[in-house]
């Protein structure tokens, strides 16, 4: 990421598959996908390696006559072969469901039943077993697929894919506890790629280490970006992301120059191997994405990797992301809160208050709305909920078109650009006084000694109403705090109301599997440790 690299080539196609296969034609010999091997050696892909990949999954897949537009589950880490069956899927107008190994049969079970796929597949030594009829099964491997139950619904008329088909479709938790599938068209996520690319974060040279998980759309953001720069993807296992030595070890042997990933994957490598990291002298690139970095663990990754890019990354599945911020360089102690910048060229934030108006003046909180090319088709057999996200477009509710209500609350700085400051539904109401959680775990993070927080209003023991209840990890030098010391810090800049009465100390704090903070689990173990 050290040098300006150029403008991103105009690609051939506005399906998924053309865009991310153009490097192929232009660099076929430049590798596209680095993943560590045994005994530290690694394994290469050419992008000439992976269109031939590409060609032999989409003949296989075409082979089966599945009907143009159908699901197929992808069951998946990101390798090589994944890459190219995703791939593979957009040729043949296929919409690809990722899925995670790792993911609980009974939500498989769950997914399937609302998607409806025709075929789940996953690779020659995964182990799902038990795939309900009439859904289709197949492995893929090097040699091409093997189709171990047929699709049950062949149908051969087939029909002209269309780049507002669905290209993907992501299913994320959902407040219901329902799987919630976003779908993404051809169009919408070449449009997203476009917007990423304009920012110039990765040269053909760059090798970008993906830590997220196949389901979460973080990942086709890293391979967006990757490929459509002409650069490598690094797949690092999810087995080894949490671990700090095997993380590092699979950076150093595969050459990354940029890892990508949520806040959580740094926290335990700031911690135990900060040496290690800082002796990583080929890593010119961070980006975060999915939520807030604890200021205090930034500002170590900051020391740690001088030479670094590091990019702040905000944005939601249902339009993959939308904005890309440097974040400073040094960054000043002053600093409270990061930027998250401006949408990314050819989209515009808009923050709109509770009236329903746009605001127009620094300072004054609104709900962030999106207006972009790169917005998601709907919710997956959800009008209700798609209603709920897609909303007229605030500027002009007469042109038709819509807009991404995010459900994110922000301020503008002076020079336009946004601070997120949390969540519409992170805003909690304590002994009737409104609290912005969000604001609570900023102070929480500046204890001396705390590096990540959280605040959760939880019931009170014995039921009578909410109390702020605060998880707070500490720097392993300063293990023995004091929770009084805690709340006479905070209560020297908040009101009494927004002090948590209930600290909890923490050695870490639990992740999703996206590696978000994890609020449920949190809730949950409050209630069985007192
Ligand atoms: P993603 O997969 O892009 O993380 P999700 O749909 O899981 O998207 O979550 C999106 C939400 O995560 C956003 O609406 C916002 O609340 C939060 N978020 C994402 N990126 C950031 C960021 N850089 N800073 C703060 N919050 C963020």
């Amino acid at each position: 990421m050290s040098q300006q690299p150029p403008a991103p080539a105009d690609s051939g196609g506005e399906f998924l598959h053309d865009f991310l296969l153009d490097s192929a034609r232009h660099t076929p010999d430049a590798p596209a996908v680095i993943e560590s091997a045994q005994a530290g050696r690694t394994t290469v892909t050419t992008y000439a390696e992976l269109s031939a990949l590409v060609d032999t999954y989409a003949s296989d897949l075409d082979a089966l006559g599945i009907e143009t537009g159908a699901r197929v589950i992808l069951e998946s880490d990101t390798t090589a072969p994944s890459l190219a069956m995703l791939l593979a899927c957009s040729r043949a107008g296929l919409a690809f469901v990722p899925v995670s190994p790792e993911v609980p049969q009974q939500r498989l079970v769950s997914i399937l039943t609302t998607a409806r796929p025709a075929l789940h597949l996953q690779a020659a030594d995964g182990t799902r077993e038990d795939i309900p009829r009439p859904v289709g099964t197949a492995r893929f491997g090097p040699a091409g697929l093997t189709v171990t139950r047929a699709p049950a619904h062949r149908r051969p008329r087939r029909r002209v894919p269309c780049v507002t088909d669905p290209a993907y479709i992501i299913f994320t938790s959902g407040t219901t506890g329902r799987p919630k599938g976003v779908v993404m068209s051809h169009r919408a996520v070449v449009a997203f790629y476009r917007g990423m690319l304009a920012h110039r974060i990765a040269t053909p040279e760059d090798r970008i280490a993906s830590t997220s998980p196949l389901q979460f759309d973080f990942s086709l953001l890293n391979i967006g970006l990757a490929l459509g720069s002409g650069a490598a993807v690094v797949p690092v296992p999810q087995g080894l992301v949490r671990w700090p030595r095997h993380l590092l070890r699979v950076l150093r042997e595969t050459g990354a120059t940029q890892v990508n990933g949520v806040p959580s994957i740094w926290r335990q490598t700031l911690r135990y191997e900060p040496e290690r990291l800082a002796a990583l002298d080929r890593l010119r690139g961070v980006l975060f994405c999915g939520e807030e970095f604890p200021l205090p663990e930034l500002r170590r990754l900051r020391q740690l990797l001088p030479h670094a890019r590091i990019i702040n990354c905000y944005g939601a599945t249902e339009s993959m992301a939308c904005s890309f911020e440097d974040v400073p360089h040094p960054l000043p102690e002053t600093v409270e809160r990061l930027s998250i910048g401006v949408a990314h060229p050819g989209a515009e934030m808009l923050l709109i208050d509770e009236a329903g108006e746009v605001v127009d003046r620094p300072g004054v909180p609104g709900e962030i709305h999106l207006r972009s090319p790169a917005l998601f088709s709907g919710y997956w057999d959800d009008p209700e909920a798609t209603r709920a996200a897609l909303v007229p477009d605030p500027l002009c509710p007469q042109s038709g078109q819509y807009v991404l209500r995010t459900g994110d609350l922000a301020v503008q700085g002076e020079k336009g650009e946004f601070y997120f400051c949390g969540r519409t539904d992170s805003q909690v109401q304590i002994n009737g006084n409104r609290v912005e959680l969000g604001e609570v775990e900023r102070r929480l993070t500046e204890f001396p000694g705390a590096t990540a927080a959280t605040a959760m209003a939880l019931p009170r023991p014995g039921g009578a109403g909410l109390q702020l209840t605060a998880f707070v990890v500490l720097a392993a030098q300063h293990a023995t705090a004091d929770a009084a010391d805690l709340r006479d810090f905070c209560a020297r800049t908040l009101p009494p109301y927004m002090v948590p009465q209930d600290i909890r100390w923490r050695d870490s704090l639990p992740t999703t599997s996206n590696g978000k903070v994890d609020r449920a689990a949190l809730a949950e173990g409050a209630q069985t440790d007192l």
